[in-house]
């Protein structure tokens, strides 16, 4: 069966460890209002007890520069998500960065960071130890691969964290792997603040020695660019899998959040006064906090400044729901949700933030 998974193991720095474990013998004393939080902190700590888990131990940045191994990485893209991963790899270690991008320009803040801009992505693979890319689509991620990979030899990485399907992941593992490179898939969950906080959550599958590697403690890798990092198991496509499961559930979140904005503007009902109430009980969720207050003050003109472009929630919507179909699955909230999307992005919402999926919700 090639669904199947193996066990998984995830890796998280001992700090955020102890904290989950700090917080829930603290809501082990409320209660029944904070249950959900309680739920989620003891399933963390369920998933903790029963992988394998690589802990990375976070170091100053000062003390990581002296002693991390000097290494290459490569970075290909430079969008939303790419610059400040890649900001974070050159701050935050003992790295030599070489980055290339489509649009060269985009590469810019790199470079003034300390980046080497390379010609090409075939150069890039040449000269780096590891490759990381963030691309926005499938794609863009097999365009990426194909210009990349007569650059790859024996032993080096090649870490692709855009979001894509598993088909797409596989594909570029063979052909990366076919090279004699070792492939990872890690897309990442997390947002543009998240990224350029260093608080992603890494998705990974495939080259096992690989995610290890990069995971150690001398290497300054993902723990530079995530909080926490999951190794789904040796079969690519677990982590495109995963990252569309999580999407899907986000944009169907969003998507029933705009709705319900749009709803209390229909019942002359205050809009605050919504998100104080969600923001009181069960169902309050850090993403109505962050993207609340601007949806509330939107008008039909508004344009969301992009964090999540909406084009590419829309595409991990239509993704997953392919997902689903694959395997037999009906997935009629995620199924309508896109619809949403899609009508947004038909009315020119493309590359605003995906809280613009407001705008197809509205009357106007
Ligand atoms: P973005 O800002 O739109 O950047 C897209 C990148 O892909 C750019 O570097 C672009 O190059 C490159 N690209 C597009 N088409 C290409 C092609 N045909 N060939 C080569 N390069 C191409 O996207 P983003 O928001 O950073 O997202 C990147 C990926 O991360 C997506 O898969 C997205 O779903 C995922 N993701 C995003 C977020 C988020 O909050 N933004 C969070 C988690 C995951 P040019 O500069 O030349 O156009």
């Amino acid at each position: 069966n090639n669904m199947s998974h193996a066990a998984s193991s995830f890796s998280l720095p001992p700090n955020i460890i102890s904290s989950r474990r700090r917080r829930r013998r603290v809501n082990n004393n409320n209660n029944n209002s904070s249950s959900l939080s309680n739920n989620k902190n003891n399933s963390i700590e369920k998933t903790t007890l029963k992988s394998s888990i690589i802990i990375t131990p976070r170091a100053s940045s000062s003390s990581d520069k002296m002693t991390s191994k000097q290494t290459t990485i490569g970075f290909l893209g430079a969008g939303i998500m790419a610059v400040p991963m890649a900001l974070n790899l050159i701050n935050n270690g003992n790295h030599n960065l070489i980055v290339w991008n489509r649009t060269a320009s985009a590469c810019d803040p790199l470079v003034k960071a300390g980046a080497t801009l390379a010609k090409t992505a075939q150069e890039v693979c040449e000269k780096a130890d590891v490759t990381y890319v963030m691309v926005s689509t499938p794609e863009a991620t097999l365009e990426v691969a194909t210009l990349a990979k007569d650059g790859v030899s024996d032993g080096k990485g090649y870490v692709d964290c855009s979001t894509v399907d598993r088909h797409t992941a596989q594909k570029v593992s063979e052909m990366i792997t076919s090279k004699g490179g070792r492939y990872l898939e890690g897309p990442v969950s997390g947002s543009k603040a998240p990224a350029e906080n260093g608080q992603l959550i890494f998705l990974c599958a495939g080259s096992e020695s690989l995610f290890k590697e990069i995971n150690a403690d001398d290497a300054n890798q993902l723990n530079k660019m995530g909080k926490a990092s999951f190794f789904l198991g040796e079969e690519v496509g677990a982590g495109a899998n995963m990252k569309l499961i999580v999407n899907s559930c986000m944009g169907s979140i969003m998507a029933s959040f705009a709705e319900s904005i749009a709803l209390c503007e229909d019942a002359s009902l205050s809009k605050q006064d919504l998100l104080d109430v969600l923001a009181l009980g069960a169902i309050n969720v850090p993403m109505f906090g962050m993207k609340g207050p601007g949806m509330i003050a939107s008008d039909k003109n508004t344009k969301f400044a992009p964090a999540f472009p909406l084009k590419h929630q829309q595409k991990d919507m239509r993704l997953a729901v392919q997902l689903a179909d694959e395997l037999g699955r009906e997935l009629p909230v995620a199924a309508a949700a896109n619809e949403m999307y899609k009508r947004a992005r038909r009315d020119g919402h493309d590359d605003e933030d995906f809280a613009a999926v407001l705008h197809a919700v509205r009357r106007e």
